[in-house]
Order: C-alpha cells, then sequence, then structure tokens
C-alpha cells in the first residue's frame, strides 16, 4: 500500500458511503494502491488503483468512473443524444471532465467542434495523469476545455449547439442547479432547433422522487422527454438513467435517426448499438408506472 489515506479506505477497502443518496447500502471496492488525494476548489478527490476495476475517481466519496465498466455510462449518454440527431456539427459536455463522454462524442464524424465544460480544473488534470483512455479526448483537434459552472457558461450561448450532454455528478454540491428547470431553460435556450440533450439520470431503484421531478422540470421546457437506462456494476444498485430530451416535437427518441455501421460498432463500441439504444428506453413496470406522466 502507499504512503496516502483517505478516510473513506480502511483495511484495504473503499467504501462508497451516503446517508442521503444511498442510504442503508455502500458499494466496495478493494484497493490496491491510493494514487492521488486531494482537496480541490469544489470537492474532494480521491483516485485509486482498484484490484479489479482498474483506476477509480471518487468525488464527495461517489464513484464517478473505473477504468472497467466506464464505457458503458459514457456510451449510452453520448449515443443516445447524437444518433437522435439528423445531423450534430457542435456539441457540448457540461461536466464530464474526466474526457470519457468527449472521446465518445468524436466518435461521429459530422461532428465538426466539441466543446466541454467542467467547474473543476482538478478533474480534468488528473484525469490525463490517471485515466489516460478516457482524458485522451482532450488532445483531439475538433475539442475545446473550458473550466467554469455549467449554469453560467451556458447562459452566453444562444442558438449554437446541436446536442448538449451533461455529465454531471450527483444533485449535491456543485451539481445541484443542473438538476432544476431554470437550467433545463438555458439548455433549450443554447440549442439549435432541432436539439437533442441527455442528462445523468440517477437510478429507478434508489432515486424515483430526484427522477420524477427532473422529468417534470425537463417537460416544461421540452417537448419530447424520455427515460432510458443502462447497466453498470460500480453505479450504485448497478444502473444509471438518463433523460433524453428534444426541441423537435416529432421526434422519436426511442429509434434512433441515425446509427453506425455493423464495423464501426465491432470496432469502437462496446455497449452501445442499434438494439441496446431501443431497448434501453424499456422500464420493468412499476418505474414506467411511476414515470406516465
Ligand atoms: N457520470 C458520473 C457519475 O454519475 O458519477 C459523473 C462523472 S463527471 C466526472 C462529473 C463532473 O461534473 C465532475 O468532474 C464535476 O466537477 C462536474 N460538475 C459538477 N457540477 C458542475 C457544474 N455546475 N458545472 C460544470 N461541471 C460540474
Amino acid at each position: 500500500m502507499s504512503e496516502l489515506t483517505h478516510p473513506l479506505i480502511k483495511d484495504g477497502w473503499f467504501m462508497e458511503i451516503s446517508d442521503t443518496m444511498w442510504p442503508g447500502q455502500a458499494m466496495s471496492l478493494k484497493v490496491e494502491k491510493i494514487l492521488h488525494v486531494e482537496q480541490s476548489l469544489y470537492q474532494d478527490v480521491l483516485i485509486f488503483q482498484s484490484t479489479d476495476y482498474g483506476n477509480v475517481l471518487v468525488l464527495d466519496g461517489a464513484i464517478q468512473v473505473t477504468e472497467r465498466d466506464e464505457f458503458s455510462y459514457q456510451e449510452m449518454i453520448a449515443h443516445l443524444a447524437l444518433n437522435s440527431h439528423p445531423n450534430p456539427r457542435k456539441v457540448l459536455v457540461i461536466g464530464g471532465g474526466d474526457g470519457g463522454v468527449l472521446r465518445e462524442v468524436i466518435k461521429h464524424e459530422c461532428v465538426e467542434k466539441a466543446v466541454l465544460c467542467d467547474i473543476d480544473e482538478a478533474v480534468p488534470r488528473l484525469s490525463k495523469i490517471y485515466l489516460p483512455e478516457m482524458a485522451k479526448s482532450y488532445k483531439h483537434p475538433k475539442v475545446t476545455l473550458h473550466i467554469g459552472d455549467g449554469f453560467k457558461f451556458l447562459d452566453e450561448y444562444k442558438n449554437t449547439f446541436d446536442v448538449i450532454i451533461t455529465d454531471s455528478s450527483d444533485p449535491e454540491g456543485p451539481a445541484a442547479s443542473l438538476f432544476e428547470k431554470p437550467y433545463f431553460k438555458l439548455l433549450n435556450d443554447a440549442l439549435t432547433e432541432k436539439g437533442v440533450i441527455t442528462t445523468q439520470g440517477e437510478n429507478i431503484w434508489l432515486h424515483m422522487e430526484i427522477i420524477k421531478n427532473l422529468k417534470k422540470a425537463c417537460l416544461e421546457v421540452f417537448p419530447v422527454v424520455e427515460y432510458a437506462y443502462c447497466t453498470i456494476p460500480t453505479y450504485p444498485s448497478g444502473q444509471i438513467g438518463f433523460m433524453v430530451c428534444s426541441k423537435d416535437p416529432n421526434a422519436s427518441l426511442k429509434f434512433p435517426l441515425r446509427s453506425f455501421s455493423d464495423t464501426f460498432e465491432k470496432e469502437h463500441l462496446r455497449y452501445y448499438n442499434k438494439k441496446i439504444h431501443e431497448a434501453s428506453f424499456i422500464l420493468p413496470t412499476w418505474a414506467r408506472d411511476a414515470l406516465d406522466f
């Protein structure tokens, strides 16, 4: 073990505890080595090498990404939106400082410009060192990184982006404002005519009230709003959802407008495919009924 210590790592195990977001349960990962501990301007940053999930980024005690399963979330949050737009050329990512969503965005050749705005410079800085497969996207010529609050950043743009992806942490701390109606109003204004958004939509087993409020807020702004999810072992309860919204009242988000070739899917994608795009919107009965408004 390294010299570094962190209060959430005891006896060689990291334990993800939150009395508010996932009371009474805790995901544990076995730690090989603590790589970095830092209190940034906004959050507690912990990076460790796990025995079975590669390097892990933890912010304020919550797992953000692990090298082993990050592709599930990153591919889904990106391609659900991008393949629901007829021709996404300008794309904005809010949050997502590890760079993984950007990596997916630039897989679409039609994208001419991809901008990422994360509030915390520590996340891209440390991801470039410890999460290189995600942060390699920062080297791409189409990519621009902006450090600042996504809420404030959006206020400066009108009718600019075809797709906006909000890859935020949970609605506590700096990301709280990214789950409320004024934020969706700003997103709507920053989008071009047929613009599409996806936003991190939490877990149906744990956060139904948050998801309902999120959907209500989105429906007050966007004419078409749908909820999808993916499976991912290291997010609480093994699943995470996405709210997908379009400005186009005729959009049918459940069926992709564009798709990758079978060869491209095989070579460049590990989770997302045409069929899973459609299947990800099919919810278990109780969740479907809870979100049927
Ligand atoms: N998918 C991950 C999850 O659900 O745990 C989120 C990963 S990503 C690293 C979350 C990022 O959102 C962090 O880097 C954090 O700094 C950023 N963030 C939080 N609040 C923000 C805000 N108001 N504006 C921009 N970025 C924000």
